[in-house]
Parts: C-alpha cells; structure tokens; sequence
C-alpha cells in the first residue's frame, strides 16, 4: 500500500502532465477552453494508464524463484 503518496492515479495525472488544462495543452496539444470530445478523453486515459502499469512493474520486484529443485 502508498496510500501516503497520493492515489496512483492523482500522482499518474502530475507525471503525465494530465493535471489540468493548461498542463494537456502544453504537453499534448488539446487547445484549452474546448470541452475534451471522447477520443481526446480515451487519449488521456490511456496516457495515465499507461504511466500506471509502468510504474506498477518498476516498483514490484520480479518474484523470488520457486522452481529451483531442492537437494534433499
Ligand atoms: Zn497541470
């Protein structure tokens, strides 16, 4: 759990720069002041679903191997 560092999806939107509008403008061109039509919005949930699984693999380590054969 990281609850103390914010929801992953609030800390995905800050790295994402998906914050506000004026963060979508300047780092992924949709204009501010016109309303996000759907495929605008299925972009930005992509973008932070994206960061998300990144950021879910990074901080999970590889699990510790079982298959090696025991010796007695
Ligand atoms: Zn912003």
């Amino acid at each position: 759990m990281h609850q103390s560092r914010g929801h992953p999806v609030f800390r995905a939107q800050h790295a994402t720069a998906t914050c506000c509008r004026g963060c979508l403008e300047t780092n992924h061109h949709l204009a501010r002041g016109r309303e996000l039509d759907e495929q605008a919005r299925a972009y930005v949930v992509e973008v932070i679903c994206r960061w998300i699984e990144a950021e879910y693999d990074a901080a999970v380590p590889e699990p510790p191997l079982t298959t090696q054969p025991r010796l007695f």
